[in-house]
């Protein structure tokens, strides 16, 4: 590698580059430990665990800074509650299920209630069944239930993130309706989120759903990263269905012999 005038310029610049991340480093470093020093003066009780908590905190945001750009923070992973996924999923079925025709099948729309954490991680606690509407797609048609779910909302402490609906077996896109919606929302909250639901993608691989948000400027969608938060996995999640089916359909989940 020594006598490759390439790789010597690319150290030259990785060292560079070292440099300058290391320089940035120190001065967040400073910040961040002047106002640890801070809060410490005004705690009253010393702690001797603490100290050395501390500092391994500040030593792993360090090593996590300068990592290029491409990598994924963890505060960009959306977390998605697993009552908000059975919620979405089983509101998209209900309209779409195999007791109805399939030329019958109609999107569903509602709002995604959600909080952020210390990290600025957004954490999809809720979801709020809005509406159902033509094969084409469904909107928010009355302005008075968007004010009542709003003000439920706000009682469980939560905020209005963003939005979802369903694409009925056509797949996990943004149409041109689509990204105007979303566009709406991101003018609202620049954080704001799109969830996609193809309820027929729910097959043990895949939890049936994207994220997407909006680049307002290019015109142009991309999907963000989430996560499920709990034990929830893709496998589980068509048994899970199946068993909450007699909701969508307003029964009974299961037959109590003694109330029969
Ligand atoms: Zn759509």
């Amino acid at each position: 590698m020594d006598n490759n005038n390439e790789s010597n310029k690319k150290l030259i610049d990785v060292k560079d580059l070292k440099k300058k991340i290391k320089k940035e480093l120190k001065k967040e470093l400073l910040e961040e430990i002047y106002t640890e020093l801070k809060s410490e003066e005004k705690e009253p009780t010393i702690d001797i665990s603490k100290p050395t908590q501390k500092k391994t905190i500040i030593i792993e945001k360090s090593v996590e800074k300068p990592v290029p750009t491409e990598i994924v923070k963890s505060a960009d992973i959306i977390q998605v509650s697993v009552s908000s996924v059975l919620k979405v999923a089983s509101h998209a079925l209900k309209y779409a299920n195999s007791n109805i025709p399939r030329d019958e099948w109609v999107e569903v729309i509602g709002l995604l209630a959600g909080k952020l954490d210390n990290d600025e991680t957004l954490h999809v606690e809720d979801a709020y069944p809005m509406g159902h509407g033509s094969a084409i797609y469904a909107e928010i048609k009355d302005y008075k239930n968007y004010v009542r779910a709003f003000n439920d909302i706000k009682n469980k402490k939560l905020f209005i993130c963003g939005w979802y609906h369903s694409h009925p077996s056509y797949g996990l896109f943004m149409s041109t309706e689509d990204f105007g919606t979303q566009t709406r929302y991101q003018t609202l909250w620049n954080k704001s989120i799109a969830l996609v639901i193809d309820p027929y993608l729910i097959d043990g691989t895949s939890f049936g759903f994207d994220i997407f948000k909006a680049n307002i400027k290019t015109k142009k969608w991309f999907a963000v990263p989430f996560q499920v938060k709990g034990a929830l996995n893709t496998k589980i999640l068509p048994d899970l269905l199946k068993f909450i089916d007699p909701i969508i359909e307003g029964k009974a989940i299961y037959l109590e012999y003694d109330e029969d």
